[in-house]
């Protein structure tokens, strides 16, 4: 499990077709001497298909197959491990062209089937409740591997569809954000998932906030939020000694939200850190007129983590002090946690 070598042999002189944009796809296609058309078709096989190689494309003649098989191959990453928990979470651990790790996790939830995406193997961000953070940055992931989790996720877990995406695995979305943007424009474009039905999740990298708009899809925002003062914030999240809370509100509230959309705020309630009732009260003041939606998340403890899960009715008093604030606030139970699935728990077997 914890061997580093390459789990796909790389093809060096071969152009890897996932790795190319729409458009560039089409200037391959063009450069190769076919016609346009081409290009729409390989997109069809690549990202509604989910063709494995270009030799499974059956649209194109034989002849055709080998030609472009001679100077262009699809990667994918190679499934290691699958883990199915009882509540019908299951997290997959997929190794990629140089052998590093990410996983993703797909979560079951009445009539939806959400698949919960990496962008980062590892993270830098350092959250001191989060397994990932405890792993530090191996690497940002390509475009092609950020929405290859998607392809690879559909294809086992066929007939059954996903429904939702969550940029909510390993890594800072918004630390990768050229890439990030770009996957979400092959998920929400190529592979026809509605943005509607895509959140990115940030732990708050501000300039990011104001860029995201301009860059990707109109995809749903979260923020992982976690404390309602810089004092308690700046402990357990180290991005915000960058980014405190008012500049993050600041740029939550300038948000260009579609209609009737609104902001997730993830807030991971540790036991007597952030629990209190007046951390509830502080909350509903500092969502004052952002179009807003919180996420409440008891801390999933794991071996040797700093912090405990506070008991089911503090949880239930910290919500009631929202919902009479007039927020919407959901408890999330923690699906996963014997597979270690649950929020931060994602390390990739790399400890
Ligand atoms: S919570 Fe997210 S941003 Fe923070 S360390 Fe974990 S993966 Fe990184």
């Amino acid at each position: 499990m914890k061997s580093r070598k390459a789990v796909v042999t790389t093809m060096p002189s071969k152009t890897n077709l996932k790795s190319l944009s729409k458009p560039e796809l089409e200037s391959f296609v063009k450069d190769s001497g076919l016609p346009l058309f081409r290009a729409k078709q390989l997109v069809h096989w690549i990202y509604e298909r989910h063709a494995l190689s270009i030799a499974d494309i059956t649209e194109f003649s034989k002849d055709l197959r080998e030609k472009l098989s001679g100077k262009a191959y699809l990667s994918s990453p190679e499934l290691v491990s699958r883990l199915v928990s009882e509540d019908g979470t299951e997290k997959f651990l997929f190794g990629l062209e140089d052998g590093e790790r990410i996983e993703c996790v797909l979560i079951p939830d009445e009539e939806r089937l959400t698949l919960c995406i990496s962008s980062q193997a590892g993270c830098a961000m350092g959250c001191r409740f989060c397994l990932t953070g405890r792993l530090g940055l191996k690497r940002n992931l390509f475009a092609h591997e950020i929405a290859d989790q998607v392809i690879a996720a559909a294809r086992i877990i066929a007939p059954r569809r996903i429904t939702n995406i969550v940029l909510m695995g390993m890594g800072e979305p918004l630390a990768n954000i050229e890439n990030v943007a770009e996957a979400l424009r092959r998920i929400t474009g190529l592979m026809k998932i509605s943005p509607r039905r895509v959140t990115l999740s940030t732990a708050g990298i501000v300039p990011a906030i104001r860029e995201l708009p301009k860059k990707a899809p109109p995809v749903n925002l979260a923020v992982s939020l976690n404390a309602t003062t810089d004092a308690v914030r700046n402990s357990v999240m180290p991005v915000n000694r960058t980014y405190p809370l008012g500049k993050l509100f600041e740029a939550c509230r300038k948000y260009p939200l579609q209609p009737r959309r609104k902001i997730t705020f993830e807030y991971v309630l540790l036991k007597d850190v952030n629990d209190s009732a007046g951390d509830a009260r502080r909350l509903v003041c500092l969502l004052k007129g952002i179009p807003s939606k919180v996420n409440l998340i008891p801390f999933n403890p794991y071996e040797g983590a700093e912090f405990g899960r506070p008991d089911d009715e503090r949880v239930l008093e910290f919500q009631q002090v929202l919902l009479k604030g007039s927020l919407t606030a959901l408890i999330r139970k923690s699906k996963g946690r014997e597979i270690q699935a649950a929020c931060g728990q994602l390390e990739a077997g790399y400890r």
